[in-house]
């Protein structure tokens, strides 16, 4: 049985071989599907694509893969503390938004979808095209005009084509919903298909952690896509027995732009049209999935961390001195555990998700170095 979509608001549900993106009453969609992984039939094979029990696509033969994934897990130090570094930028597009692409388009692929929409000022938009070109499905990546960073590159390097909209993010957004209605909204922050694809990095870091749940895990968030997926896994895997208890998720923003503390605190977080943190990956106003993200975090007895751009240098600094090339994004998670000095215990174990290759952002960290 294919499971079903169903809406978080009204409780709706659809077939799952429809190509929609959201509810008919306006909300996002997620999936009704909580796998059980059994560990006894894991297949000898060290990328993501062993945990295909749990992943919600049902045409694994012609899925969209690379043998991707089984990141590695490498101890590093910052201010004394120990963490272990889980290293997504190494995935075949330069972020862990390789993940969520592969699952999302490959059901795309399933449903004979021939061409997709996305917004998106970067990975997610370099994951998806490259996913889409193997796919040979037509992809549209709406940008911010204005974007000649590698990631547009990238972007164009993979056949897509690019739109690029004048305007904030949000502009971007009802742009691409505008573009999608000759096709196919296949945009991250909605995608339900996209938080099962992230979930696998839990289960490879559980897995690396000899089936071991850490105590922390720190991620930058944005949409929460990898944040919700990280829930998502470690729920499926907390009902499966495979884990006894669930690590605090602790969700890090720019102190420049924290929608998620701001709706804790009550506030409205202002839109600007320019990049307001140097942590452009997190830098989303109005995340579609907002409250959900706030949910998961809330359930795991995690916390929302802002940092601010001299913290995310000193933390880019002390990662490049461990030989850890990551963008500026990724290291405003490893910059928030700085806050935790003398309240994490010495035998809890922490994990930080690296989600973002540095390769990308050579000029803006030279500049950043020089300064
Ligand atoms: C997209 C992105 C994030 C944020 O992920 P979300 O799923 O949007 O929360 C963090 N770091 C990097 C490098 C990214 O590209
Ligand atoms: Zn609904």
């Amino acid at each position: 049985m294919p499971c079903q979509f169903i809406c978080p608001a009204c409780g709706a549900r659809y077939p799952t071989d429809r190509a929609i993106w959201r509810c008919e009453c306006g909300n996002y969609l997620d999936l009704d599907y909580m796998p059980v992984l059994d560990r006894n039939l894991l297949p000898d094979e060290k990328s993501f694509w062993r945990y295909r029990q749990v992943l919600p696509l049902e045409d694994f033969q012609s899925a969209i893969s690379f043998n991707e994934g089984f990141t590695p897990l490498v101890p590093m130090d910052f201010r004394g503390m120990s963490v272990l570094g889980k290293l997504d930028f190494m995935l075949p597009t330069g972020s862990f938004k390789d993940r969520g692409a592969a699952i999302m388009i490959s059901k795309c692929k399933e449903l004979g979808i021939k061409e997709i929409v996305e917004d998106s000022s970067g990975n997610s938009a370099c994951a998806i095209a490259a996913y889409c070109a193997r796919a040979k499905i037509k992809a549209h990546i709406y940008m911010p005009a204005g974007n000649s960073s590698a990631k547009s590159f990238q972007v164009r390097a993979y056949g897509a084509e690019l739109h690029l909209i004048e305007g904030n993010r949000i502009d971007c957004a009802n742009a691409a919903i505008e573009g999608a209605t000759k096709s196919y909204y296949a945009a991250h922050a909605w995608n339900p298909y996209f938080l099962h694809g992230t979930k696998t990095a839990i289960y490879e870091i559980v897995e690396q952690m000899n089936w071991n749940a850490p105590d922390y895990y720190f991620v930058p968030v944005g949409s929460g896509s990898q944040i919700i997926g990280a829930y998502l896994g470690l729920q499926e895997m907390k009902l499966a027995g495979i884990i006894d208890h669930m690590p605090k998720l602790m969700a890090v923003q720019s102190n420049k732009c924290s929608p998620l503390k701001d709706f804790i605190e009550g506030k409205e977080t202002p839109i600007s049209s320019s990049n307001p943190s140097i942590a452009e990956g997190i830098a989303i106003h109005r995340p579609v999935r907002l409250k959900q993200i706030i949910d998961v975090v809330q359930k795991t007895g995690g916390e929302f961390v802002t940092v601010d751009d001299t913290e995310i240098i000193e933390a880019l600094k002390a990662s490049f001195l461990q030989g850890i090339y990551i963008e500026p994004t990724s290291a405003a998670a490893v910059a928030a555990i700085k806050q935790y000095e003398g309240k994490i215990q010495k035998d809890e174990k922490i994990v930080v998700s690296l989600t973002g290759s540095g390769l990308k952002a050579s000029s803006k960290i030279n500049d950043l170095l020089s300064e």
